[in-house]
């Protein structure tokens, strides 16, 4: 009886044993289908985001590839996070937000200045042509070109240098996407969009109130811009 009761009792918790490691193994395999999907569904659809192409690539990039693996859990929040040496990858909202402010089509080439973790060069290169994106800080440069070779994008060109000087070789853009708050639209930058085409910049500033703002080059090459929604990001730096 008593013997019994032990077989039955070892087999229950061998029982136990299994399914909690069955657990711990689909948890560290954990792909994050389902927080990409819901995030897409209440952060970005739920806030007037309608562009497919955009949710579509909100629900492909893998997010939680592209922090460092102690905020691995939180990539799906909606917030913005550290990714090393003082800086953030922007709130995902802000990122559909940027994108579809630029109208992005299958056949354009972007530049982004502030690299950071890779994310948003990744988002817009699930729907561009390609991507050229430049970090002024040296260890994200290297770690986000790595992270994004190994997701496969292989239509991102990262490059280590102050953005402040747009990328010369690969001009004109047909979008500039920055993601760092400047005092002022840097001249080059500009210069660097074909006409019709259209940046993006928060600016203000650091620590102070910031702007995002849409700026236009007219097809007579004049600037327009507008004030579209006030933001914080991290201040654009000089090397
Ligand atoms: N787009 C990023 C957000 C990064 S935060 C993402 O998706 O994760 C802004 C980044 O801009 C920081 O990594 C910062 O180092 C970088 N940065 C600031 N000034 C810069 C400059 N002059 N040239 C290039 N990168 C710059």
């Amino acid at each position: 009886m008593r013997t019994k009761r032990i077989v039955a009792s070892t087999k229950y918790l061998i029982f136990i044993l299994l399914s909690l490691g069955m657990v711990s193994l689909t948890a560290g395999q954990n792909d994050y289908a389902a927080e990409r999907n819901e995030m897409v569904e209440e952060q970005i659809r739920n806030r007037g985001i309608a562009d497919k192409d955009i949710l579509r690539a909100m629900k492909t990039v893998e997010r939680h590839k592209l922090v460092p693996p102690e905020q691995r859990r939180f990539a799906y929040d909606d917030r913005p996070l550290p990714i090393g040496h003082g800086q953030t990858i922007s709130q995902p909202y802000i990122v559909a937000f940027m994108t579809d402010v630029i109208d992005p089509r299958s056949d354009m080439k972007v530049l982004e200045v502030g690299t950071g973790s890779g994310y948003q060069a990744a988002v817009l290169a699930e729907i561009v042509s390609h991507v050229y994106t430049i970090e002024i800080i040296e260890p994200l440069a290297k770690k986000a070109s790595d992270n994004l070779r190994e997701l496969g994008y292989d239509n991102i060109t990262v490059k280590h240098a102050d953005g402040y000087f747009g990328w010369k070789e690969h001009a004109p853009f047909d979008a500039i996407i920055v993601t760092a708050a400047a005092s002022y639209i840097p001249p080059e930058l500009f210069a660097q969009l074909r006409d019709d085409g259209k940046m993006i910049i928060p600016v203000g500033a650091n620590f102070a109130p910031q702007q995002l703002v849409l700026v236009t080059k007219r097809k007579n090459g004049k600037m327009k811009t507008k004030n579209l929604m006030p933001v914080r990001f991290v201040p654009f730096t000089r090397d």
